[in-house]
């Protein structure tokens, strides 16, 4: 869904969908310079991370495995409340794997620190983080992402994978919401 369709929803756009892809074309070069000579496991977090994996993915010039976990940090609402559950696990032994998790946005780090901590418990080779969006100001937990497409203002935004309710995970481009959607 392109921006327009949902004009009168959006506060301004922060990035276009041209800004997303050049900017996933670059980290795709970065990891292949990488993680060169090494097998990759992308795992994906369920549901926010799925543009960010299919693009990503598939701007990686090599093999790649992918699986994909959902947890829960939050419902529909806007404050991460730091509980997190799994709601489905990985199909992979990522025993002695190189793990690169995909990931939509990071804002205070909770769910991510969760995961690595999660992950890191079943023994493989390596974990790393590639997220497309962060917020600097929010993190409550030293989380070190390798990989960041762009660094954001601690606003609440949607598209691209991000919704708000279930709603504008199809929009291209990343932006913030008018005040009446909340409403
Ligand atoms: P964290 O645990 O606070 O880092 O939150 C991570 C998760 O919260 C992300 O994977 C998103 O699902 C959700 N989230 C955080 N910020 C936003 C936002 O601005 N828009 C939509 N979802 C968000």
């Amino acid at each position: 869904m392109d921006d327009k369709h949902v004009e009168s929803d959006l506060a301004r756009v922060l990035i276009t969908e041209d800004e997303i892809q050049s900017r996933i074309r670059e980290l795709a070069r970065e990891i292949e310079i990488d993680y060169a000579g090494r097998d990759i496991l992308v795992v994906g977090v369920l549901k926010g991370a799925v543009m960010v994996m299919a693009d990503l993915a598939r701007s990686l010039d090599r093999h790649v495995a992918m699986d994909w976990m959902a947890i829960s940090s939050y419902g529909s609402g806007t404050a991460s409340s730091g509980v997190v559950r799994i709601l489905k696990d990985l199909d992979t032994d990522i025993m002695g794997r190189h793990v690169l998790i995909a990931e939509d946005i990071i804002d205070t780090g909770l769910t991510l620190s969760w995961l690595v901590a999660n992950l890191q418990s079943r023994g493989p080779a390596s974990v790393e983080i590639c997220a497309l969006l962060r917020k600097p100001g929010a993190q409550q937990m030293a989380v070190d992402v390798r990989y960041v497409g762009f660094d954001i203002p601690n606003e609440f935004v949607v598209g691209f994978g991000l919704d708000y309710a279930e709603r504008y995970r199809n929009l291209r481009s990343i932006a913030t919401l008018a005040p009446h959607v909340y409403t």
